[in-house]
């Protein structure tokens, strides 16, 4: 199966361009979400996240983010050893998801892509871009989110230069219309470099 990475920094529009891409009939697993229910969902993870974060890692029953969050906000260490006990779960998970796909590609949504050097686990990857300003007033709608937070999350996050020199395609989503038809666009040429 040929696995398509699709990546972007916050706002960009990473699920809006999956949504596209499943109107095209791509099977389309976003990770981000996928680690979520795993956390919530997986005996073992739970233990672990337990046995690192402490009881109130979960509240009733439900991942406690808030927590989390600012646990890891303080000691970055705890990141690591978070994806540590989340990401192979997520990893096997998507392997055997991928073997239930029947579609001639499907696309893994990943927030992080090079920031941790996973090219390798894509045959392709595509990186959509948008204005900074754009990005930065949209999340603030979404997430109800200050410039503050925003602006600091972007700053942590590789430059879209360097993602964009790395990607084999790229879609730029300032309006919606336009990027539908770069969308389109991708689409047709993936499925003919496959034919091929
Ligand atoms: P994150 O990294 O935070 O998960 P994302 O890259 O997946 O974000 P989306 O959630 O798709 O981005 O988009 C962010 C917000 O901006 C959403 O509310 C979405 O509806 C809106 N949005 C996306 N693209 C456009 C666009 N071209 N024009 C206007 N609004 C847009």
């Amino acid at each position: 199966m040929v696995i398509i990475g699709l990546t972007g920094g916050i706002g960009s529009g990473k699920t809006t361009i999956s949504e596209y891409f499943e109107s095209f009939g791509i099977p389309v697993y976003i990770a981000d979400d996928e680690a979520k229910a795993l956390m919530n969902r997986s005996k073992v993870i739970k233990r672990k996240l337990i046995k690192l974060f402490g009881e109130s890692a979960y509240k009733k029953g439900e991942l406690n983010r808030p927590y989390l969050a600012s646990k890891i906000f303080k000691d970055k260490a705890l990141l690591t050893k978070m994806n540590a006990i989340v990401h192979p779960k997520v990893a096997s998970h998507f392997k055997r998801w991928v073997k239930k796909q029947e579609a001639p590609y499907v696309i893994k949504e990943a927030a992080i892509i090079f920031e941790n050097n996973l090219e390798s686990q894509y045959d392709y990857i595509i990186t959509v871009v948008a204005d900074e300003n754009l990005r930065i007033d949209r999340v603030m709608k979404r997430d109800d989110s200050t410039l503050k937070k925003v602006k600091s999350i972007i700053s942590n996050q590789l430059p879209d230069a360097e993602k964009i020199e790395k990607s084999d395609f790229v879609i730029i989503n300032n309006e919606l219309e336009a990027a539908k038809k770069q969308a389109a666009n991708i689409h047709h040429q993936i499925l003919q470099i496959i034919s091929k």
